[in-house]
C-alpha cells in the first residue's frame, strides 16, 4: 500500500476499533463478531509494522479494553491485568514457541494448557483470609470496585480454606454457563429488551451493575487461574498454584493440563477442539503459559500482553445448510417471530435444524429466501444463527419471505406497533398467545403447576375448556378424563397439583400473570413492597415508577395490565377459585424468636461480619421481611459501612435507622443458637 493512503487507514482503522471497543468493553454491547473484530486489529498490526512511522501509544493494538465506568469507584491495579495474544492457527502458536525458546536458550521448556474461559478478568483481594475487594479489569491499570457484586457470586469464597496471614490477591474469570445464557436471554427476548451478544457480554453487563441485587439475580460463576506473588507462599510452577489454589477452597478449572513438550500442547488443543462443546461454559480456546514463573521475569511483556503466554483460538466454526421452510410463530405476547428450518447440520457439537430470523426486517436485511444456501454458525458458540446467504448457489426457484398479514394461530389481522420492529397478532385470546401465557403461568417461576405440559394445554384450549388461566381452577375430574390420554391417574395429580399452586408467594403470581417487563425479579420487589395484589393494583404509576429496581417502563405496564378489564375479570375469577393473593406471613422457625415480626428491614452499604443476603436471611428466619428499596413501609434500615441514597430517603421518612452493631445486637438469639 501507498504510505499516504496507509496513513489514512490506520486512521480508519483506528477509530472503527476504539468504536468497537467502547461497544464492546463500556457498554457490553458489540456490534460485530469477534472474528471480526480480531481481523481488524490483524490488518492494523500489519500496517503499524510495516509503517512504524505511524505507530502511537495510544493505538488500540497497545491498549488493553476499555476506560472503568465512571459511576464505580476506580482502583488502580497492583501490577497490569494485560490481555493475551492470540494465535489463530498452529503455525502462530509455533511462532510463539520459537519466540520463547529463542529468548530463553533452551528447548527444554513446559508449558501449561488452561481452557480460555470466554467471561470477564477480575482481580480479588483477600485478608488475612477473608475476601475483602475486587475489581474488574477496566482498561488493564485502572479497574472497576465491584466488590459487593462479586460477594453475590455464589462460587466465590468469602472466606479461604487455609489460614492465611497477609493479603494476597488472586485473578480469574467471571463467566456464566451456556445454559444460564440461554435462559437469561430468553427472559430478556420475552420481555423486549436487548439481548446479549455472548455470555461475556452478559457476565459484564451483570457484574458491572450499580446495584448489586441485579447481579444478585444474574447466575454469574468464577474461575480463578492466577496468583499474585506467589513467593509469599514458597511456590513458583504455575501447576503448583493452581494445585495451591484449589486446595484453598477457590474455584479452579479442572482440565488443566501441564504439558512436558510443545507436542504434548498441540495434542491438548486437538483433545479440546471437539470436546469443549461439551462442557457447561464456552471457551474458545486455550491459554498456554510457560508452567515455570521464574522464566516470566525472563520473558517479560509488552505493553498489551506477557510474552510468557499466549492464547490460541478455535476458528468459529460456520457451514453451509439449506433453508427448507420459514416457519412464523406467535409468542405469549403476541409477537409474530419467523424462523428458518434447516437442513440439519453438525455445528458447535451439536445438531442443528433452525436458527430464529428474529423479525421481517432481519429477514429483508439478509434476504433470506425458502430453498436459499446459507452460511450459519453459532453465535458465542451457541445460539445459531444465519450469517448470509450464498448467493452463487441461487437457481432462481428460491421463494422470498413475506410476514404473514394474518396470524398464523388465529387468522387475526397482525398489527406493526410504531417504532417497533416487531410485528404482533392483537387478539389476546389468540390459542398462540393463550398456550404461551398458560406455559408460563404454569413454570416453576410462576405458580409451578406439576403435569401441565404443553400438549395438554392445547389440548385444553382446543377443547374450549380454558380460555385464560383462571379457568384451570374450574376444571373438574371429568373434563379432564374426556382428554386424549389422559387417565385418572394423571387428571387427579393434575387437580392436586392445580390446589397445590393456589398458595404460592405472592411474587410467583405476579410473575405468572405475564405482566409486560415484569419478570421474577420485578416481582419480588413488587411483593414485597404492596404484599397484597390487590394494593398492587392500585398502586400509581409515579409511586410504581420510584421503586428501586421498577422504572418508568415497567410501571406504565403495570398500570396498563390492571386497567384492562379482561384481566380484572380474570383475575377476580382466580380470587373466587381461592387463589391467595396476599404475601404469606412468615412463620419464622418455631424455636426462634420472631424478634422481627411484622417488620420490613432494608440494608444499606457494606455489613463487614457477613454478606448482606446472609443477613436478609437471618431477617427472614426471625419472621421479618427484607426490602431493597426505603419506603415509608420500611420499619428498620440497617446500615453498614459506605451507605447509598436509602440512608438519607431514610432519615427524610422517619425510619428507624440501626448501624451494624446494633444489628449484630438484635440478632444475638439466632447467633447464640448457632453457636
Ligand atoms: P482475550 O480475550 O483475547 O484474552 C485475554 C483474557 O483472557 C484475559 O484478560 C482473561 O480475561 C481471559 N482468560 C480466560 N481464561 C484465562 C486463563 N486460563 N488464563 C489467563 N487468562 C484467561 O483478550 P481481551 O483483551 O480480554 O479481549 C480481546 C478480545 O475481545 C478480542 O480477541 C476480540 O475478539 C474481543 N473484542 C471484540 C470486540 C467486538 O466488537 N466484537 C471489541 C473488542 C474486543
Amino acid at each position: 500500500m501507498e504510505r499516504g493512503k496507509a496513513r489514512k487507514r490506520i486512521d480508519e482503522l483506528r477509530k472503527e476499533i476504539s468504536r468497537h471497543d467502547h461497544l464492546y468493553y463500556v457498554l457490553d454491547r458489540p456490534e460485530i463478531e469477534d472474528d471480526h473484530y480480531d481481523r481488524l486489529i490483524r490488518e492494523l498490526k500489519g500496517l503499524e509494522e510495516e509503517y512504524p512511522e505511524f505507530q502511537s501509544a495510544d493505538s488500540p493494538t497497545r491498549r488493553v479494553g476499555g476506560e472503568p465506568l465512571s459511576s464505580f469507584e476506580k482502583i488502580t491495579h497492583s501490577e497490569p491485568m494485560l490481555s493475551l495474544d492470540n494465535a489463530l492457527d498452529i503455525s502462530e502458536l509455533g511462532a510463539f514457541f520459537r519466540r520463547v525458546r529463542q529468548s530463553l536458550g533452551s528447548g527444554d521448556i513446559e508449558y501449561i494448557c488452561e481452557h480460555k474461559i470466554d467471561g470477564l478478568a477480575v482481580s480479588l483481594f483477600y485478608r488475612d483470609g477473608r475476601f475483602v475487594r475486587g475489581a474488574t479489569r477496566g482498561d488493564g491499570r485502572t479497574g472497576e470496585d465491584v466488590t459487593s457484586n462479586l460477594r453475590t457470586i455464589r462460587s466465590l469464597p468469602l472466606a479461604l480454606q487455609q489460614d492465611m496471614e497477609g493479603e494476597i490477591e488472586v485473578r480469574g474469570e467471571v463467566f456464566m454457563k451456556k445454559e444460564d445464557f440461554a435462559r437469561i436471554n430468553a427472559i430478556r427476548e420475552d420481555r423486549g429488551e436487548p439481548l446479549f451478544a455472548n455470555p461475556r457480554n452478559a457476565s459484564a453487563g451483570s457484574l458491572r451493575q450499580l446495584d448489586p441485587s441485579i447481579s444478585a439475580s444474574r447466575p454469574l460463576t468464577l474461575f480463578i487461574y492466577h496468583l499474585l506473588r506467589p513467593e509469599q507462599i514458597g511456590l513458583s510452577l504455575q501447576s503448583d498454584i493452581l494445585q495451591w489454589l484449589k486446595a484453598s477452597g477457590l474455584p479452579v478449572q479442572q482440565d488443566n493440563r501441564l504439558c512436558s513438550s510443545e507436542e504434548e500442547v498441540y495434542a491438548y488443543i486437538e483433545e479440546w477442539r471437539e470436546k469443549r462443546h461439551d462442557l457447561p461454559y464456552v471457551t474458545d480456546g486455550v491459554v498456554i503459559k510457560v508452567n515455570d514463573r521464574a522464566l516470566w521475569k525472563d520473558l517479560g511483556v509488552t505493553a498489551k500482553s506477557p510474552k510468557w503466554a499466549i492464547a490460541f483460538k478455535y476458528p468459529p466454526e460456520e457451514k453451509l445448510t439449506q433453508v427448507l421452510d420459514i416457519e412464523v410463530s406467535v409468542g405469549r405476547t403476541g409477537t409474530l417471530t419467523p424462523t428458518a428450518i434447516l437442513e440439519p447440520v453438525h455445528l458447535s457439537g451439536t445438531v442443528v435444524r433452525r436458527a430464529s430470523l428474529h423479525n421481517q426486517d432481519e429477514v429483508a436485511r439478509k434476504d433470506v429466501r425458502i430453498g436459499d444456501t446459507v452460511r450459519v454458525r453459532k453465535a458465542g458458540e451457541i445460539i445459531p444463527e444465519v450469517i448470509s446467504v450464498d448467493r452463487d448457489r441461487r437457481k432462481g426457484d428460491e421463494v422470498p419471505f413475506r410476514m404473514p398479514e394474518k396470524c398464523p394461530e388465529c387468522g387475526s389481522s397482525v398489527v406493526r406497533i410504531p417504532g417497533e420492529v416487531a410485528i404482533r397478532c392483537p387478539n389476546i385470546s389468540c390459542p398462540a398467545q393463550l398456550r404461551e401465557g398458560i406455559l408460563h403461568f404454569a413454570s416453576r417461576q410462576g405458580m409451578d403447576i406439576r403435569g401441565l405440559g404443553e400438549k395438554i394445554i392445547e389440548m385444553l384450549i382446543r377443547e374450549g375448556l380454558v380460555k385464560n388461566v383462571a379457568d384451570l381452577y374450574f376444571l373438574n375430574t371429568s373434563e379432564l378424563e374426556s382428554l386424549e390420554r389422559m387417565g385418572e391417574r394423571s387428571a387427579s395429580n393434575l387437580l392436586e397439583s392445580l390446589e397445590r399452586s393456589k398458595t404460592r408467594p405472592l411474587a410467583n403470581l405476579i410473575n405468572a400473570l405475564g405482566i409486560r417487563y415484569v419478570g421474577s425479579k420485578a416481582s419480588e420487589i413488587l411483593a414485597d413492597e404492596f404484599l397484597d395484589l390487590a394494593s398492587l393494583a392500585s398502586a400509581g404509576e409515579e409511586r410504581l415508577a420510584g421503586l428501586e429496581g421498577i422504572g418508568p417502563r415497567i410501571a406504565a405496564s403495570i398500570v396498563a395490565y390492571f386497567r384492562d378489564p379482561q384481566n380484572l375479570s380474570m383475575l377476580s375469577q382466580l380470587k373466587e377459585a381461592g387463589v391467595s393473593m396476599e404475601e404469606e406471613k412468615d412463620k419464622g422457625t418455631e424455636e426462634l424468636p420472631p424478634l422481627f415480626e411484622g417488620m420490613r428491614v432494608v440494608f444499606t452499604g457494606e455489613l463487614s461480619s457477613m454478606p448482606r443476603g446472609e443477613a436478609e436471611g437471618i431477617v427472614k428466619k426471625l419472621g421479618g421481611k427484607t426490602s431493597s428499596s426505603v419506603s415509608s413501609n420500611t420499619s428498620l434500615l440497617v446500615v453498614g459501612s459506605e451507605p447509598g441514597s436509602k440512608y438519607s430517603k431514610a432519615q427524610e421518612l422517619h425510619v428507624r435507622i440501626a448501624d451494624e452493631e446494633e444489628f449484630l445486637e438484635m440478632i444475638k438469639p439466632l447467633l447464640d443458637q448457632e453457636i
